[in-house]
């Protein structure tokens, strides 16, 4: 019966990790036909510049290739590469790509503290984060609506947010104009598999996804929604300082205190 219940075990774990690169991929495949599909509209019409749309749909296809390339690292147990990044070059990074695959019904606003403190992550993991906050954006927005990316630099105290230590957190609060959510489907976004979207559409995966990311850089979400009233969705991620070669201590100093 143990074992039985730890092959249980381990089938959900495969399940929910191709379920989430499936989620993934599907993602960066919706971006490729929207802009293949926005592309060809135009050039029907001969108007516009569909090479925009061209670009658009290339840079999904590339993501898409570095998602399996990650997937073959991941076999080879290397999977995720954490460095310093900047949440605001990680945004203006996405931002055209975001715009155009939201759509021109939905304005996306960015509001950037002047502060550029740096996380670590791993920097796929992190666009992926903020893709699948878009598209669930997207979709409680019914097509039109405002997308805010709203970036932070806090202290937090103790227990001030969920689990995280007193210190300092760069945040990122993703906000939409959209349906909000009722308590009862509040409660239970995090849950793998959890979704309210007809089938086809949702799998239930990004929110958690977005959860297990955040942890594992020793984060944390929260979330504030209501029914007609939206949702803001704020990552809390710690600051990381990069060490500079002159801060280093000296070799006399290590020595001191070492027995
Ligand atoms: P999926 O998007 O595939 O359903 P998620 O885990 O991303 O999976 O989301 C789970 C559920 O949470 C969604 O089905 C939806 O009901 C709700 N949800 C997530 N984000 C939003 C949002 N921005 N506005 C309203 N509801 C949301």
């Amino acid at each position: 019966a143990e074992a039985r219940l730890r092959q249980a075990q381990k089938m959900e774990a495969v399940g929910q990790l191709t379920g989430g690169i499936a989620h993934d991929f599907n993602n960066m495949l919706a971006v490729v036909l929207g802009g293949l599909d926005l592309a060809k509209r135009q050039m029907d019409r001969g108007t516009g510049d569909p090479r925009r749309h061209l670009d658009n749909a290339m840079e999904g296809a590339s993501r898409a290739a570095a998602l399996t390339r990650r997937l073959l690292a991941f076999s080879r147990a290397d999977a995720l590469t954490p460095e310093a990044v900047e949440p605001n070059g990680v945004i203006d990074g996405m931002f055209d790509l975001l715009e155009r695959t939201l759509g021109e019904q939905i304005a996306i606003h960015k509001q950037v503290h002047a502060c550029d403190w740096q996380i670590w992550a791993d920097r796929n993991q992190l666009e992926n984060a903020l893709v699948n906050l878009a598209v669930n954006a997207r979709d409680a927005m019914n097509g039109c609506g405002t997308l805010r990316f709203t970036t932070d630099c806090v202290v937090l105290q103790s227990g001030e947010v969920g689990q995280c230590p007193a210190g300092e957190y760069v945040s990122i609060a993703v906000t939409d104009t959209g349906c909000g959510m009722t308590p009862e489907v509040l409660e239970r976004v995090y849950e793998p598999f959890f979704t309210t979207k007809p089938v086809g559409k949702g799998t239930g995966l990004g929110l958690s996804q977005v959860f297990g990311f955040v942890r594992q850089s020793q984060g944390e979400v929260a979330i504030r929604s209501a029914p007609g009233e939206g949702t803001c969705v704020t990552l809390y991620l710690p600051r990381h300082i990069p060490m500079a070669a002159d801060q280093q201590p000296p070799a006399s100093a290590i020595k001191a205190i070492s027995p």
